[in-house]
């Protein structure tokens, strides 16, 4: 199921991939589409250091049964 963009799922993200050390220290929310990858798609940020990932801990992530992580460098999976 594809994750809806929504207010209530960015607020959900903010908390996850706010504080994630890849989302700050490339500073992902300064380049489109600023977080709430899993919804929107990776990052137009084309050389991002990986530096972890908060999302499997996401309550976005549990709800619509996401799998991997680093959803702002790649797609989540279809199922
Ligand atoms: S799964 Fe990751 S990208 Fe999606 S809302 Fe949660 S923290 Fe953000
Ligand atoms: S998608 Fe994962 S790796 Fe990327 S900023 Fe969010 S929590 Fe961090």
């Amino acid at each position: 199921m594809k994750v809806p963009d929504t207010p209530e799922n960015m607020e959900i993200c903010k908390r996850f991939c706010g504080p994630c050390p890849t989302f700050q220290e490339n500073k992902l929310m300064d380049i489109e589409p600023h977080a709430l990858f899993c919804a929107r798609g990776p990052t137009k940020k084309t050389d991002c250091a990986n530096k972890g990932c908060n999302c499997p801990e996401c309550e976005v992530f549990k709800k619509y049964g996401l799998t991997g992580g680093w959803f702002c460098l790649h797609p989540p999976k279809e199922e």
